[in-house]
């Protein structure tokens, strides 16, 4: 059996840029709007959601009743605001950039696996480029967001592989059960939050010096195989 991943998938918001920060700003703007202040433990709870998730978890913490049409103001009000935000400009994420690079120059299939909507994500990859992947799949293209495993097997269909033959890179707990959910061996690099040890999980401190032999030791550590 090959050490080499077929894929390797890579989470956006908080593992390649900075956009957690972002979307913490937008976010207090927004339950601001709505008359309150969103606590740290609703915003640590929306860290790698979808947007459904997240209005369902801000007006709660609000103590909002779920309003369709308030519920689809705020939703407009948070994509508006990101949008600026981002705009304006996101921070890579230590090493994320010469990782990305590296893995490309290899020759490695990947995909961006994000549950951002396609929007926000096009305006992403202005700043982080589009030849980092081969594919990409968003967050409003699955029926189910990730914790549900939808955003990694489209990804592998998409490149024709099995998702069980793919590393994922995460940085959340609900992106790492996603990925785990797919199937696939999940390298943990925690940004905002700790992220739970697990079978089928590696963890790196950063990105700074990821190479693709690094990657291949980790995916045969995920797998509990040699990596020689
Ligand atoms: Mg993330």
């Amino acid at each position: 059996m090959s050490t080499t991943p077929a894929a390797v998938l890579w989470d956006m918001d908080g593992t390649l840029v900075d956009s957690e920060k972002v979307w913490t700003v937008s976010l207090a703007d927004t339950a601001r709007a709505l008359g309150g202040a969103l606590s740290a433990g609703a915003r640590e709870a929306i860290i790698g959601s979808n947007l459904p998730r997240t209005l369902g978890i801000m007006f709660d913490d609000l103590g909002l009743p779920p309003d369709a049409d308030r519920m689809a103001e705020a939703e407009r009000m948070i994509l508006r605001r990101t949008g600026e935000l981002f705009r304006a400009g996101l921070e890579w994420r230590p090493g994320a950039q010469a990782a990305l690079r590296a893995v490309r120059a290899a020759g490695w299939p990947t995909a961006l696996v994000t549950n951002t909507g396609r929007e926000l994500t096009e305006l992403a990859l202005d700043g982080i480029g589009r030849e980092h992947f081969t594919v990409s799949v968003c967050g409003d293209e699955v029926p189910r967001g990730k914790p549900d495993p939808d955003p990694y097997l489209r990804a592998a269909e998409l490149l024709g592989v099995d998702a069980a033959d793919c590393l994922a890179v995460e940085d959340s707990p609900t992106g790492a059960l996603a990925a785990e959910r797919a199937g696939a061996a999940v390298l943990v690099v925690p940004c905002e939050i700790p992220v739970p040890d697990g079978p089928g999980r590696v963890r790196r401190a950063s990105l700074v010096g990821l190479t693709p032999e690094g990657l291949r030791a980790d995916y045969a550590r995920a797998r509990g195989r040699d990596a020689a």
